[in-house]
C-alpha cells in the first residue's frame, strides 16, 4: 500500500463512520415524523426544483467538465427538462397519490368499509451513475420526497465535478435529516448500500446491480434495480430505411451513446444494410459537421470507459468482422472524443454483441426472416428498451408481441422514458421495479390495507362455540357463493363482460 492509498482509505472509513452516524440520524427522525403531511412534501418538492432551477449553469457547466466535453443543449435537454418535469409532475398529483383511496369491501363484510392509506416507507437510499448524474439522482428523489420518504442520496465516483456541485449545494436547501449526500468512491457506496434502508434505489449497471441485491437481502431492504444491458432495434421488412437510420442515429448519438436505453445493436435484412450505412453516413455529416470540432457531441466520461469499447473494437477487428467508420476521425481515449463506427459481420460471441456497449459504436446484425429475429432477441437476456421499426403493423405487432423489454418504441428511439403516464424499469437482468409519474410515488410508499368495521355486523356469529346459527350461517354462504358464480358467469356470457 502506498501512503496514497492508505490517507485514502482511512477517508473512506471516516466517511463510512459519518455516513452510519448521519444514517441513524435521519432513521430516528423517519420514526418519529411517522405522518408527513402534504404541505411538507409539497415544500421539500418546491425546495428541490429552487435547487434546480437556481443552479441550471453550475449544473451545466460540472457535467460538462466531468464529460470532457458535454453540450449544454443535451444536458438541458436530457436532464435539467426531464428532471424539472418529473418534480412538476409530482408536486401536480402528489396529493391525490397520497389521499386514503377507498375499495370495494367483500359482499360477506359489509357496511363495513375498506380503504388503502399510502404510507411512507421512512428513509430511502438512492445510488445514482455518472451518464446522465442529475436526472438520475434528482427524479428518484423526487420521488422519495412526494411519498414522504427522508433519503440518502449516493452518486458516481466518475463524476466528481456534479458531486463537488450537488454536495456544496445540497445543504442550502434541504436539513441534513432530510436530504443527504454521501461522497465517496466505491468502497463507500458498498457500505452505503450495506445500510438497513427502507428501500433502496439503485441505478448502474446489471453488473453491480447483483452486488446491491446482494447487501440488500441481508437487511431484506426492498429494491428497485434500475439496470443497463443491450437494446435491439428490429427493423422490419416495411420499414423506411431513412426514417430508421435518422432514430437510430438520433437515439445512439445522445450523449455520445453512453444512455441506458440507447439502441445498442440493429437486427435487419441483410438487403437493407448497404442503404442504411450509406444513409448514416450522410445522418452524420448533416446533424454533426465537422465532428471532432463539434461542440453538439459528447465525449466519453474517461479513459478507462473509452478504452473498454476501443478493446471491444480491436476484439472485433481481430476476429474478422468489419469496421465502417462514419468519419476519417480518429478516437482519442485520452479526451473521449470517439466517433460514430457500425460494424458488420462479427460472431456471435463478440464482446459487441454480448456486453453492454454505451458508445457510439453500432453492430448491425442480419436477419432472414422477422422470426428469426424475434428468435435472436429472446434467446439473450431480457432488454431494458426494445425498438421496432416498420410500416406494416402485422409486423411490428408481431415483434412486441413476441419480445419481452422492460419498455418500447415504434418507430422511435429513446422517447418513451420521457411519458410521465409510462411505468420505466426493465425486467429480468436489465432490472425490477419501475419509477416515473404515479408509478414513482408507488415504488417509495406502503400501501397500507386498511379495513374499518361497522357498528352493525355479524361478526359475532363467526366465533367459537361454532354451533347451529354458525353452521347454518356457512352452508347459506357456501350455497350462495356457488349459486352467485353461475349467475357472474351467464351474466359474462350474455354480456361479453
Ligand atoms: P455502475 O454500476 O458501475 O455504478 C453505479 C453506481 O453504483 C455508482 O454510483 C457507483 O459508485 C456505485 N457502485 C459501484 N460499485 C458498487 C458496489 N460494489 N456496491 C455498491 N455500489 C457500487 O454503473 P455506471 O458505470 O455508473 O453507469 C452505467 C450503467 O448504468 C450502464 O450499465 C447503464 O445501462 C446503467 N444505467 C441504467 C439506467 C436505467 O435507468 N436503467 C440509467 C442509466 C444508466
Amino acid at each position: 500500500m502506498t501512503p496514497q492509498d492508505n490517507s485514502d482509505a482511512t477517508n473512506s472509513d471516516a466517511t463510512i463512520n459519518t455516513m452510519q452516524q448521519q444514517f441513524d440520524i435521519m432513521r430516528t427522525a423517519s420514526r418519529q415524523d411517522q405522518y408527513v403531511d402534504w404541505s411538507i412534501r409539497s415544500a421539500r418538492l418546491k425546495k428541490l426544483e429552487q435547487l434546480v432551477m437556481d443552479n441550471q449553469s453550475e449544473i451545466i457547466t460540472a457535467i460538462h467538465a466531468d464529460f470532457g466535453q458535454r453540450p449544454a443543449a443535451e444536458t438541458t435537454m436530457l436532464e435539467l427538462f426531464p428532471t424539472l418535469e418529473a418534480i412538476r409532475y409530482t408536486q401536480k398529483h402528489g396529493k391525490a397519490w397520497s389521499a386514503k383511496q377507498p375499495v370495494k369491501t367483500g359482499i360477506w363484510f359489509l357496511p363495513a368499509r375498506s380503504y388503502i392509506q399510502p404510507q411512507p416507507l421512512g428513509l430511502v437510499g438512492i445510488i445514482a451513475p455518472w451518464n446522465y448524474p442529475l436526472y438520475l439522482v434528482i427524479a428518484p428523489l423526487a420521488a422519495a420526497l412526494v411519498a414522504g420518504n427522508r433519503a440518502m442520496l449516493k452518486v458516481s465516483e466518475a463524476s466528481p465535478n456534479f458531486e463537488q456541485w450537488l454536495a456544496d449545494a445540497l445543504p442550502k436547501y434541504f436539513a441534513a435529516d432530510e436530504v443527504t449526500l454521501i461522497t465517496g468512491g466505491v468502497e463507500v457506496a458498498q457500505a452505503f448500500s450495506q445500510l438497513p434502508f427502507d428501500h433502496l434505489f439503485f441505478t448502474g449497471s446489471t453488473a453491480v446491480g447483483k452486488h446491491i441485491m446482494k447487501a440488500a437481502a441481508q437487511n431484506l431492504t426492498p429494491v428497485t434495480l434500475e439496470l443497463g444491458g443491450k437494446s435491439p432495434v428490429v427493423v422490419t421488412p416495411s420499414a423506411d430505411v431513412a426514417k430508421t437510420v435518422n432514430r437510430v442515429w438520433t437515439g445512439k448519438t445522445m450523449n455520445a451513446g453512453q444512455t441506458c436505453i440507447a439502441p445498442d445493436y440493429v437486427l435487419m435484412q441483410a438487403d437493407k444494410k448497404h442503404a442504411f450505412i450509406e444513409q448514416s453516413t450522410a445522418w452524420l455529416d448533416a446533424h454533426y459537421p465537422n465532428l471532432a470540432d463539434n461542440p453538439d457531441y459528447s465525449f466519453i466520461i474517461n479513459p478507462k470507459q473509452a478504452s473498454r469499447v476501443q478493446g471491444y473494437l480491436d476484439e472485433a477487428k481481430q476476429r474478422g468482422a468489419t469496421l465502417i467508420p462514419l468519419t476519417d476521425y480518429e478516437v482519442n481515449i485520452e479526451t473521449g472524443f470517439f466517433p460514430p463506427i457500425i460494424v458488420t459481420d462479427l460472431p456471435s460471441d463478440a464482446k459487441l454483441l454480448t456486453e453492454e456497449i454505451f458508445a457510439p459504436v453500432l453492430p448491425l446484425v442480419s436477419y432472414q426472416d422477422l422470426t428469426q429475429a424475434v428468435a435472436y432477441v429472446n434467446e439473450r437476456d431480457r432488454p431494458l428498451a426494445l425498438y421496432v421499426f416498420g410500416e406494416d403493423k402485422a409486423d411490428t405487432d408481431y415483434v412486441l408481441a413476441h419480445t419481452v423489454s422492460g419498455g418500447a418504441c415504434i418507430n422511435e428511439t429513446i422517447f418513451h422514458i420521457a411519458q410521465q403516464n409510462l411505468p420505466f424499469g426493465g425486467v429480468g437482468a436489465s432490472g425490477m421495479g419501475r419509477y416515473h409519474g404515479k408509478y414513482s410515488f408507488d415504488t417509495f410508499s406502503h400501501p397500507k390495507a386498511v379495513f374499518k368495521q361497522s357498528h352493525l355486523n355479524f361478526a359475532h356469529l363467526l366465533q367459537p362455540p361454532y354451533g347451529k346459527t354458525f353452521w347454518n350461517m356457512m352452508k347459506v354462504i357456501l350455497k350462495l357463493i356457488i349459486r352467485l358464480s353461475i349467475f357472474y358467469f351467464f351474466l359474462s356470457q350474455c354480456f361479453c363482460l
